[in-house]
């Protein structure tokens, strides 16, 4: 198929072709307005035929008694001779006796049949010499009706058809006849059982019949054939309508791959009334004949307008000599006028016709240009160029061409000639990322039309775009109701390959959601004896998807583990799909979720094998499902991955699964330790609270459940402690010798001096003369220092102070501070202060780490000091403490 927007097309341009443009278009002149297609008159002074079967006479107006003769002859009859050429749909209310199993008595019914005849042709515009067969005799009851379909074979030299409906009592049955496009309809139930009625129309018009409410309807059928024509030949009266079929055919055969031709039409019309219905004249002729003939010969009919702005004819260059001249067509749907594209560039030598030179049009614009540029056209394209509109910047309505092209594949029945086209076309715009969400019955029309032709890839491909989208209970049915109907023909049920419907369906990852609850609406609405079958090829399938779905989340997991994973095959489920997909994706968080899930089925009851499944998966995955340095993360501990391996570790505890929780806690110092080997370490500064919240929550679940000590706890613990907790601890404050005080000053010229002054251990006082003292008073607190006004030397721009040290308040501001801060700091550790701590982190790390031993006057640290005194009262022998924690010191044990 051509990439390119057609408008470039220059494909077409050898000489045959040429010709055969030519052809179409003057086939399209000739072309006639299908107003006379069909001719009824009513004949009140008909004589009666007399119509004798076997040895009766049927009466008329036609008698139950008459009816039971011909129904009764019509049972006698040969069934079915092999040449027929009606479709009888409603044949249990139809009989009929062909022209040999009846006859006409009357005499003066040939010469009033003449009449019928004459009136025929001339209201059907027939001129050559015909003749008149008599084909049928039909009669039809409440219900029945009656079809005529043209067979072009067996009816070479048959011009038209003739009925005549005689006097029989009936309502309903309204007769409608279709040809070109254009319909009619004639109700004859009209004093009916008085009246004789002949309708003719041309052989290649469509009859149907509604049913008949009531009564009967008895109708003689005749053939009117052309004298001269035999019956091998196709020189009978040339029907316009079919050159242009064969014009067409032509075209399409010779010229495969032209890309589209615009015929121009005679009248202008505003943008509404450009639309099949409303053609005036010889267009709505040539309208007619393109929307009935282009779907049987591969092409596609739209109606164009062109664009008075886009026109830009004659100005473009001309090398080759012939017009290149571009014009822009607004494409319009032949039969509905809804919109195709916009802005679709045709050359010049894509028109077949000039309606002007053609001296079709004497109308107001002389100018091949003028009227170009106002005018409207019918447009043929092989289908397989409609995907080609749709590329920018044809602005085209993606939802309007697969409408148009699904209208031709379900009604025009001549379209099924070409199959492989509108393949193409619906596999093209299916691959557009643009291809619109199709309606449910647009689904299931394209559906059943890619299934009966056997394009599974197609069927597949958009089984595919819809099943992931959403549940989805009409799109699906439609799927389940095509299987039932496949089956039903073909498959033999011990065997059912669920692939020939959904192999290519599952290949692109899909919402695994979605599809396992649209697959059950396919199992429920499948036949039951298939629904065993479906379910045993649905698991791998759902396990196939799950496995492969891009991001899964709680949602996917919760569903599988409550929704889909039948009780029995649970283990085979977990460790066949959900532990592979979350180990492929390193989902530990969802790993962590799917285990503690799996406990609380364990929990309510609700899945016997629910601890065994997890002891299982933490078996396979607990490198996987252990504490990450990065877990720590995030803006609350609530919100981080550690709160999820803790609620883990929770979870296993309470399920009593104590080895699994050993794997996860060696498995997390494993994870850890290597990111701390450098004894500066921090990856996790700025987590200290999240660690903080963790290790007490860690710590009080270890307690509860009175956990072995492991010494992969006991390095979790001290190390974090050590290094984000512990690390925070106040630092308490020296005491300076003499006089001497912390430097206050900021940098500038006037603190210079006065931080001399501070540093000092012997300065007690000092004197400053500055201009503004509120700088100097911000940087010594009124109650460790005082200021004394000097009041001689007074200048306008300067002021003299004594600046006196009060001795030790600066210390015990200091050391009252510190004391309140070790009061914030040992809050946290008041949780940790038990003896399964104790246990775990053996005394010495206990006394250090927990209870603060070496903190100054920490609440612990006093603890131990009473603990110890009542020790020695006892006459037992306690470590000796050491009386403050000096930050070197400090940072030297952390090491
Ligand atoms: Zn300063």
């Amino acid at each position: 198929m051509e990439e390119e927007a057609p408008s470039t097309n220059s494909a077409d341009k050898d000489q045959a072709s040429s010709c055969c443009w030519d052809e179409l278009a003057s086939s399209l002149y000739a072309v006639k307005s299908p107003e006379s297609f069909s001719y009824i008159k009513t004949y009140p002074c008909a004589v009666n035929p007399v119509i004798q079967v076997h040895e009766d006479i049927i009466a008329l107006p036609l008698t139950g008694h008459g009816a039971e003769i011909i129904k009764q002859a019509d049972k006698n009859a040969n069934v079915q001779n092999g040449t027929q050429v009606a479709l009888d749909e409603g044949i249990n209310s139809v009989w009929k006796l062909d022209a040999k199993k009846f006859n006409l008595l009357n005499p003066d019914w040939s010469s009033f049949l003449r009449t019928g005849l004459d009136d025929a042709c001339e209201g059907l515009g027939i001129t050559e010499s015909v003749d008149i067969q008599p084909y049928e005799l039909l009669l039809c009851e409440q219900g029945g009706f009656y079809q005529w379909r043209h067979k072009m074979r067996e009816t070479m030299r048959m011009v038209a058809m003739l009925a005549i409906y005689l006097p029989s009592a009936h309502q309903g049955g309204e007769i409608r006849l279709r040809y070109g496009g254009k319909r009619c309809t004639f109700d004859t139930s009209k004093s009916s059982m008085f009246t004789t009625r002949a309708l003719a129309w041309s052989s290649n018009a469509a009859y149907d019949e509604e049913k008949l409410l009531s009564g009967r309807r008895l109708m003689l059928i005749y053939k009117i054939v052309d004298k001269s024509a035999t019956e091998n030949s196709s020189s009978h009266i040339d029907q316009p309508i079919e050159i242009v079929g064969r014009a067409l055919h032509q075209c399409a055969t010779k010229v495969p791959n032209f890309s589209a031709k615009i015929y121009l039409l005679d009248y202008h019309y505003p943008r509404v009334e450009l639309i099949l219905d409303k053609l005036k004249g010889h267009d709505r002729a040539v309208g007619d004949a393109l929307n009935e003939l282009c779907a049987g010969h591969g092409l596609h009919f739209f109606l164009g307008r062109l664009d008075t702005q886009r026109t830009t004819l004659g100005s473009s260059a001309t090398d080759s000599g012939t017009c290149e001249s571009l014009f822009s067509v607004e494409l319009l749907d032949g039969f509905h006028g809804v919109h195709i594209a916009k802005n679709v560039l045709f050359t010049k030598d894509q028109l077949i016709n000039d309606p002007h030179r053609d001296g079709r049009v004497a109308d107001i614009s002389p100018s091949f240009r003028g009227r170009l540029s106002r005018g409207a056209a019918a447009i043929i394209c092989p289908t397989i160029h409609l995907p080609s509109y749709l590329y920018p910047p044809q602005n085209a309505n993606f939802h309007n061409i697969i409408l148009v092209v699904l209208r031709d594949i379900v009604y025009k029945p001549s379209a099924q000639g070409h199959p492989g086209d509108y393949l193409r076309v619906l596999r093209e715009m299916v691959d557009s990322t643009h291809f619109p969400e199709l309606s449910p019955g647009t689904f299931s029309k394209v559906l059943k039309w890619a299934w009966g032709k056997r394009y599974v890839s197609l069927f597949w491909k958009i089984i595919s775009r819809e099943i992931g989208l959403r549940v989805d209970p009409e799109r699906m049915s439609a799927i389940a109701h095509i299987i039932n109907a496949d089956i039903l023909e073909n498959a033999d049920i011990a065997q059912i390959q669920w692939d020939r419907y959904f192999s290519g369906v599952f290949c692109h990852t899909q919402d695994f959601k979605n599809v396992t609850l649209n697959l059950e609406i396919v199992q429920n609405r499948i036949r039951d004896d298939l629904k065993l079958s479906f379910e045993g090829w649905k698991k791998p399938i759902q396990q196939h998807i799950f496995r492969k779905k891009l991001s899964l989340n709680l949602g996917d997991v919760d569903y599988l583990l409550h929704s889909v994973m039948p009780a029995k095959e649970s283990l085979d489920w977990v460790l066949n799909c959900i532990v592979p997909a979350l180990r492929a994706q390193d989902r530990r968080d969802l790993l962590r979720m799917c285990i503690c899930l799996l406990l609380e089925r364990r929990e309510n009851g609700s899945l016997a094998n629910a601890k065994e499944i997890a002891d299982k998966i933490i078996l396979y995955t607990y490198r996987t499902a252990a504490l990450e340095t990065v877990d720590f993360d995030g803006e609350a501990y609530l919100s981080s991955l550690a709160k999820g391996f803790r609620d883990l570790i929770g979870s296993c505890l309470h399920a009593g699964l104590k080895t699994a929780v050993i794997m996860l806690l060696d498995a997390s110092w494993t994870n850890i330790a290597p990111q701390h080997a450098n004894p500066g370490a921090l990856p996790l500064k700025e987590c200290s609270a999240n660690i903080k919240e963790f290790l007490q929550d860690l710590g009080g679940l270890l307690k509860d459940h009175n956990f072995p000590y492991i010494s992969s706890t006991k390095e979790i613990f001290k190390l974090l402690i050590r290094r984000y907790v512990y690390a925070e601890a106040p630092t308490y404050p020296e005491k300076l010798p003499g006089w001497t005080h912390k430097l206050r000053g900021c940098g500038c010229e006037i603190c210079l001096e006065l931080d001399k002054f501070l540093q000092s251990e012997f300065l007690i006082k000092t004197e400053f003369s500055v201009g503004d003292t509120s700088h100097l008073k911000s940087r010594l607190p009124r109650d460790v220092f005082r200021f004394v006004h000097k009041p001689t030397e007074q200048r306008a721009d300067l002021r003299v102070y004594w600046v006196y040290k009060i001795k030790g308040k600066e210390f015990q501001q200091d050391a009252e501070s510190y004391n309140e801060q070790v009061l914030e700091f040992e809050k946290y550790f008041e949780a940790l202060r038990n003896d399964y701590m104790q246990g775990l982190f053996g005394e010495a790390d206990y006394r250090h780490l927990i209870m603060l031993e070496k903190v100054q006057n920490s609440e612990g640290q006093k603890q131990l000091k009473v603990a110890a005194a009542a020790a020695r009262k006892k006459g037992l022998r306690m470590p000796p403490l050491s009386d403050s924690d000096d930050e070197r010191s400090k940072k030297r044990r952390l090491k």
